[in-house]
């Protein structure tokens, strides 16, 4: 699908501060299962659309966003207000950013692409048997 046909797709954070559109579809839908998604998400880890960063657009609340950059991996944004982990892969300056599937406001119809740092998977997380290429750390 070329971008000009894609309807762009809008989310936002759990207090509405931050309001976001991505114009273009996602190249990769991927679970991340490393130890920094886990804390961050307060679950078993991250799902992320991956977009080009050029595709996303701030709509509202961007005075909300805040960036942190851990000692290991990529840097992670999240709304200041309600701590709604938005995007990671360290946008805004990255070339690509991993966009947090759960943000979108309609449900996602797609399918995932890749799990990511099984390596890290916990002792209470088991893996679906749903034929998706698994990676020890992140996917090619
Ligand atoms: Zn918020
Ligand atoms: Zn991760």
């Amino acid at each position: 699908m070329s971008a000009s046909e894609h309807t762009p797709l809008r989310g936002s954070c759990l207090c509405g501060g931050v309001r976001f559109e991505v114009a273009e579809p996602f190249d990769r839908v991927g679970a991340c299962h490393c130890e920094s998604c886990k804390k961050i998400s307060g679950g078993p880890g991250t799902v992320s659309g991956r977009a080009r960063t050029d595709a996303i657009r701030i709509l509202a609340g961007e005075e909300l966003l805040t960036t942190y950059q851990p000692e290991d991996g990529s840097a992670k944004t999240f709304c200041s207000r309600c701590g709604t982990n938005l995007f990671g892969g360290g946008w805004p300056e990255s070339p690509l950013t991993p966009v947090r599937l759960p943000t979108l406001d309609e449900p996602f119809e797609g399918t995932l692409d890749v799990h990511m740092y099984v390596r890290s998977l916990a002792p209470w997380e088991e893996l679906p048997e749903d034929g998706v290429p698994r990676y020890d750390e992140r996917a090619p």
